[in-house]
Formats: structure tokens, sequence, C-alpha cells
């Protein structure tokens, strides 16, 4: 696998293609190569199987235009910070060389997208350490990360940038249909939610960003730190 420019590391198969799909897709079709990296192959979820969900995650990859996608294989619904969970993605980093890290926020309804959150943090801080574990490969650290919003955020959560992804919506839309089994129910289970309930959240969220940057749709992410700018009249986003 040779380098790429962003990996996108999420929880759960299906969780990038939620709340960063649009900017994943935007940023393939510009030629960047992105890579999905999810954390867990998602068996603790009532539906579908393991195997279903790792060919609806590489038919979605693929839909967004993704260079690579690969599991860790950690435990889902056990994810922590410990050392046995950050090292895989440690190695990972320093295998892909990603200059940007799309991750989930560190504020979660659901313990294993914290968790992820943390763990990523974790590992691209790690992963330039030179003498950490120089099993797992030359030390290489990310520049940026980039916490996407939640699709249940507060509406006091402020993106520090919005990327519009209109062009791309249908793509998205697409990308997270591929995960077909999630939409049925599974053995026993009543009332689940589906697929076109499930797209007015999607759209909803995908309105809500857009419309902070006058497009109309668009993905919302966080960062800790300033942004740096290097031409004032390269900002986007009306004031008014
Ligand atoms: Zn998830």
């Amino acid at each position: 696998m040779d380098a790429v420019d962003i990996a996108a590391v999420c929880a759960h198969p299906d969780d990038a293609e939620l709340v960063m799909g649009g900017t994943i897709a935007r940023e393939a079709a510009r030629g960047r190569r992105v890579a999905l990296v999810d954390l867990t192959r998602g068996e603790s979820g009532s539906r579908g199987t393991p195997e279903t969900r790792a060919a609806e995650a590489a038919e979605a990859a693929r839909i967004l235009g993704a260079a690579h996608r690969e599991s860790l294989g950690l435990p889902d619904a056990r994810l922590s910070l410990v050392p046995e969970h950050k090292d895989p993605l440690v190695e990972a980093i320093r295998r892909l060389r990603p200059r940007v890290v799309l991750l989930q926020h560190w504020e979660q309804r659901h313990p294993d997208h914290a968790a992820a959150s943390r763990i990523v943090y974790d590992a691209c801080f790690l992963a330039g350490l030179r003498n950490y574990r120089p099993d797992l490969g030359p030390a290489f650290r990310p520049v940026k990360l980039a916490y996407a919003a939640t699709m249940t955020e507060a509406n006091d959560l402020r993106p520090a940038f919005v990327v519009d992804v209109t062009e791309v919506w249908e793509t998205k839309l697409r990308a997270i249909a591929a995960f077909a089994s999630q939409f049925v129910p599974a053995p026993g289970e009543k009332g689940v939610l589906p697929l076109d309930r499930f797209r007015e959240a999607v759209e909803l969220f995908g309105r809500r960003h857009g419309q902070r940057i006058g497009v109309r749709y668009g993905e919302g992410f966080v960062t800790r730190e300033p942004l740096a700018v290097d031409d004032l009249l390269a900002l986007g986003g009306s004031s008014f």
C-alpha cells in the first residue's frame, strides 16, 4: 500500500460514510489518495454478519473513490484507551503516512465513538515518536486532525470549517445505502429505521452544515487549534 494523502479513521464500518463521506468523495474526485480505516468490524451490531458488513464496506469505499480500506479488527463495543488498541493504528499511520486525518468527535452518545476519537489522537501522536515501538515502522506523524461534527450534535457545536459537499451528495447517499444490511431488521428485531427515514436524518445534517456556508449540503469539522491562514482573499464562506 502506497502512502495516502488523507486517512479517515472511525470506530465502525459505515461511521465515516455518515459524517465525512462527502468530504472523502470530494477529495478523492480531486485525485487525492484517501484511505478508510475502520477500528472494528462492527460485529456487535445486531444487523448483518461481519462478512456482509465487510463486503458492504468495500463497496462503499469503491463508491466514494477511496484508494484503500482496511479494518484493524479491534473488539467492537469494547474500544478502550489501552496500548493494544492504539498500536495497530500506530502501525497503520506509519504505513499509510497521511498528512490529514479525519476522525470522530470526542463527545459522543456511543462510547466506541468517543473512545475512537481518543485512540486516533493518541495513535497519531505516538506514531511520531521515534523510540515508541520502532518495530511498528518508521516514525511518522500527520500534520492535521479534523474532527467530524456528529449526526446528533447539539446545534451549538460550531464547526471550525465546513466542506461544501453539494456536488457529491448523491455519491455519499449511495455509499450509505451500500450498507443495505443495516436497514433490514435482524431476526426478532422490530422497528428498524427504514432507509428513507434514515436519509431524512442525513439530509438534515447535510443541510444544517451547508446552510452555515451558504451552500446546499455541507459537512462540518472541528479542530482543537486555530486554522492557519496564508491568504486572506482565499477565505471562503460569506459573512452575510
Ligand atoms: Zn459507529
